[in-house]
């Protein structure tokens, strides 16, 4: 069976004490079948070695794709290992609208976090205007063939995260159907690029979880798990996320 996971994304919220707070009050709730991570803001990333997450583990929101040197402000694969993180996201929505990153550009950084033994979360997804136009199935195809092809074969770990860009932080989740439509999608790319990569690549689903939708999502089985943002902020509607998460995985 593909590993599960439920992601935070923090993105720049939280101070050490309200996220200590948010990290213990949740280390109790111990899935059985779920890996959750948090991804904190990078400075902080040292703290949450420090702090007891239960079987939570950690990651950073973003890499450099350079090993170290004079790149003033980024964060290295290497520094976010040393300080205990497990896990990178790659690619989220608001890096590459944001700050300009390239699906090539991140054929690099996959790279460095293989090379620290990070495992790496690489965010895909559709504008509002490319899903209007009818063209989310030809944009994801691009994002995956041009951060991956030049990566193939495939032989370490790698998660993918499809995040439709006018789902996040917006209220507007992606139907149970859309979701599972491009999530069958995707794995018929990956399985065109390398044969059974589409069936042993764990694919989270993101934009706008929340604890009412979280169950009919997650009963999915195309759908490994999910990343959230806004309401990985929350500890009740986060600790009731994971919990029907993994109930759906007894069920
Ligand atoms: C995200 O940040 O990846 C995200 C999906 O945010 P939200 O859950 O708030 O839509």
């Amino acid at each position: 069976m593909r590993k599960k996971y439920m992601a935070g994304n923090w993105k720049m919220n939280l101070l050490p004490s309200t996220a200590q707070d948010l990290v213990e009050s949740l280390a109790v709730v111990a899935p059985k079948h779920t890996q959750v991570i948090y991804f904190p803001q990078a400075p902080f990333l040292g703290c949450l070695q420090q702090w007891n997450l239960g079987k939570a583990q950690f990651g950073a929101q973003n890499i450099s794709s350079q090993s170290s040197g004079a790149f003033t402000g980024e964060t290295s694969a290497e520094l976010v290992r040393a300080l205990g993180g497990q896990f990178t996201l790659l690619g989220h929505s608001e890096r590459r609208t944001l700050f300009g990153e390239t699906s090539a550009q991140l054929q690099d950084k996959i790279v460095a976090a293989w090379k620290h033994q990070l495992l790496p979360i690489l965010c895909i997804g559709e504008t509002l205007e490319e899903r209007e136009d009818e063209r989310h199935f030809e944009v994801i195809k691009n994002q995956l063939m041009e951060s991956l092809h030049g990566l193939l074969p495939i032989s370490a770990d790698l998660i993918l995260a499809y995040e439709p860009v006018w789902a996040i932080g917006t209220g507007k989740t992606a139907s149970v159907e859309q979701a599972v439509e491009v999530h069958r999608f995707i794995r018929s790319v990956l399985n065109e690029m390398q044969v059974g990569l589409g069936e042993t690549t764990s694919i989270l689903y993101g934009g706008s979880v929340n604890a009412g939708n979280a169950k009919e999502l997650f009963s999915q089985s195309d759908i490994d798990g999910g990343l959230v943002g806004g309401a990985s902020l929350k500890i009740e509607d986060f600790r009731t996320i994971i919990q029907l998460q993994d109930e759906c995985l007894h069920a």
